[in-house]
């Protein structure tokens, strides 16, 4: 890559943001286009130009090792085990770990700033990300905004504001525009500290996912895909309503995923130094998988803070994932007393623990191959990665 001059940046900011989309319906609007970084959008950008094995190499300094089962799943990495903060932020997504490591890294002094996420004032699934200099901004950024985020967007104030050491969280699509860019940031040190993601939606996709939902869509405060095959909805009255998985309406809902999300391979977000999900863990506990040395640094500086036990795996998950294939692609919605009774039956016998995890990334790595190769065949061989190919290949897909 070429380096961008300053004159260049300024002549392509006074464009709006949002205006420019070279991934076109592929946008997962990470933010990197509506910066000047936008000079290196053909090779930064997850949708253009998929790069894994380049950016594993430059982020852990290896690439997965694609015979070894816990690597193919979850990508490279040190150490796994579940977790959970002792005491948990109130109003966190989970526990709260992602804030907590966020503040402890401002307290010690190891970054000056945070990037991450907060709320827009009217509407709190709008996501305005920012640069947090202070424990109080990152915890005004804690829950999910369950939507298509700019995190990037933020990319040309770290320059201009001067900062050499940095934290970023951020979801897979936006970990790898930043990781392509990393070196023309001028920092001395980033930090990245992941979540999983999948599913994503814009703002109008989720008021459709909220409505078809939900029994009061606009009480909700956050929601989960929870690892007992439901739904959580919490409102704003702390009440949790649950809606099994099986019971979507998958016809109406069909539409709601973002393109960019339909077309995704980095569900575990394989490119982030440390990551913090729930998809591995037991049922209530957090997941976190430590990928290299500097997400050692991240996890020790909160580890007295944590409870943490091994991860864990039981069930098989093969059948249940190729027979929910051809269902998904017809449209497949159980009736709501049948949806429960089958949400039960699965809880007791279905994948838990590592398995779950297994079973959701076979699921969706599935479902997307096909929506990659019916909708953009032209771009199946180079956008998929090859460990993506060899899990999708377990499985028997329709005949076209
Ligand atoms: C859109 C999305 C989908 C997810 N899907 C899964 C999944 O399928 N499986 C799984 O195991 N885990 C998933 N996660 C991660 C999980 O839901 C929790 O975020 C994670 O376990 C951290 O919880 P916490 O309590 O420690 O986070 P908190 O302390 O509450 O902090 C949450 C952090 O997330 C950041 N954030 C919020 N919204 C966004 C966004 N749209 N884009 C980027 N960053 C954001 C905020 O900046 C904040 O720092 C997803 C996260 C997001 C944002």
């Amino acid at each position: 890559m070429t380096a961008v001059n300053p004159t260049q940046h300024r002549k392509a900011k006074a464009l709006k943001p949002g205006s420019r989309r070279p991934a076109k319906e592929l946008c997962s609007e990470c933010g990197l286009c509506d910066t000047y970084y936008i000079h290196y959008v053909k090779e930064a950008c997850a949708f253009i130009n998929q790069q894994f094995d380049n950016l594993e190499v430059q982020s852990h300094g290896r690439v997965r090792n694609l015979e070894n089962e816990l690597e193919l799943y979850f990508g490279v990495h040190q150490d796994m085990m579940a977790a959970r903060k002792k005491e948990p932020i109130e109003g966190a997504q989970w526990t709260g770990i992602v804030s907590t490591i966020a503040c402890e890294m401002l307290n010690s002094g190891k970054v000056e700033g945070v990037v991450c996420v907060q709320n827009s004032p009217s509407d709190r699934f709008q996501p305005m990300p920012v640069i947090a200099r202070t424990p109080e901004e990152v915890l005004a950024a804690r829950v999910n905004k369950p939507t298509l985020s700019p995190n990037l967007s933020i990319l040309e104030q770290i320059e201009q504001s001067g900062m050499k050491r940095l934290l970023a969280i951020g979801v897979g699509c936006q970990i790898q525009a930043l990781r392509a860019v990393e070196d023309k940031l001028g920092l001395e040190k980033l930090y990245i500290l992941g979540t999983p993601c999948v599913d994503n939606v814009t703002r109008e996709g989720l008021q459709k996912f909220l409505e078809t939902t939900s029994k009061s869509p606009d009480t909700v405060v956050h929601y989960e895909f929870m690892q007992d095959f439901r739904i959580h909805f919490k409102h704003e009255d702390g009440s949790i309503e649950m809606v099994p998985f099986f019971g979507l309406n998958t016809k109406e809902l069909k539409d709601v995923f973002a393109p960019s999300c339909m077309s995704c391979f980095d569900y575990v977000n394989g490119l982030a130094d440390l990551v913090v999900g729930y998809m591995g863990a037991p049922f209530r506990w957090q997941w976190v998988v430590v990928r290299n040395d500097t997400g050692q640094e991240m996890l020790d500086l909160v580890k007295p803070q944590l409870d943490t036990q091994s991860v864990s795996s039981s069930g098989d998950r093969r059948q249940a994932v190729q027979q929910s294939i051809p269902a998904y692609d017809k449209g497949v919605t159980l009736p709501m007393w049948a949806a429960k009774l089958m949400g039960v039956v699965i809880e007791r016998v279905g994948p838990k623990g590592l398995e779950y995890a297994r079973f959701s990334i076979d699921s969706h790595f599935t479902r997307n191959y096909l929506y990659v190769k019916r909708n953009h065949p032209e771009k199946l061989d180079a956008h998929v990665p090859t460990f993506a190919k060899r899990i999708v290949s377990q499985y028997q897909l329709p005949k076209e």
